[in-house]
């Protein structure tokens, strides 16, 4: 099976579009999208964004950004300027989007995969951001390979078979990377709607199934289109000027 992962698209539909279109430019073909949370949040389609991917055959992880829209989440948690976004996302979903997020699972189990946004130790909240971390959670799933979002950096934490050592590596776009028989990973797409990476271009991956490969691939989109939409609604000025920088 071909899987499209992305995560973190935060209501970020200019990105979304630019993804999808690279996609079909470059002919890539997929049977699934695997989306690992955080639909909302921080951008100003939310609505949009939900329709959207409602027209691809997809599974949907919920992320902390979701919850915090449905009131899973204490704002006082948040900072102020995602708690700003969460309010202003919750007042702008239709209802019948609102039940879509709702509806959505904390993790899934597909095959060797688990696929949970933060971490399989803590599917919401934690932060997989070394191999310090990726190793106390390995033993935490048992399928060969743990999707993770979250972080909004592209990664990948590689557990030795033998030794059991963690190490982590960034594979590069365009070419792909083997899920060795022999080793079990936790990875993370990077974040479509606003990455973290110093690199602002819309991170997503193609991921095959029988050949084991994951393939990372970056495109440009029109950020300025985005920020228009962000400085209408008055949202936080950090917020807007982050998507350049890709921080
Ligand atoms: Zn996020």
């Amino acid at each position: 099976m071909r899987c499209l992962v992305i995560s973190d698209i935060h209501a970020n539909l200019a990105a979304f579009e630019a993804v999808l279109a690279d996609v079909a430019a470059r002919k890539l073909q997929y049977d699934i999208v695997w989306c690992l949370g955080d639909l909302v949040g921080y951008g100003p389609d939310p609505n949009d964004v939900i329709a959207l991917l409602q027209t691809l055959p997809h599974i949907c992880l919920s992320g902390n950004h979701d919850w915090a829209v449905l009131g899973r989440i204490d704002l006082r948690t948040f900072n102020p300027d995602a708690a700003a976004l969460a309010r202003w996302t919750r007042d702008a979903l239709t209802p019948q989007h609102l039940r879509y997020l709702q509806a959505r699972p904390g993790s899934v189990e597909q095959g060797d995969f688990f696929l949970a946004h933060a971490s399989p130790r803590e599917p919401i909240w934690e932060y997989v951001i070394d191999a310090m971390v990726a190793e106390e959670n390995f033993p935490r799933f048992t399928q060969r390979c743990c999707l993770v979002g979250h972080t909004h950096v592209p990664v990948a934490f590689i557990e030795d078979g033998g030794t059991h050592m963690v190490r982590s590596t960034m594979p590069p776009p365009g070419s792909p990377f083997t899920l060795r028989e022999d080793a079990r990973y936790i990875v993370n797409p990077g974040s479509v709607g606003q990455p973290r990476d110093g690199d602002p271009r819309a991170a997503y991956v193609l991921l095959d199934t029988g050949a084991m490969t994951w393939t990372p691939y970056r495109v440009a989109y029109d950020i300025a289109r985005t920020q228009d939409k962000m400085r209408t609604n008055d949202f936080p000025v950090r917020l807007i000027a982050r998507l350049d920088l890709g921080r």
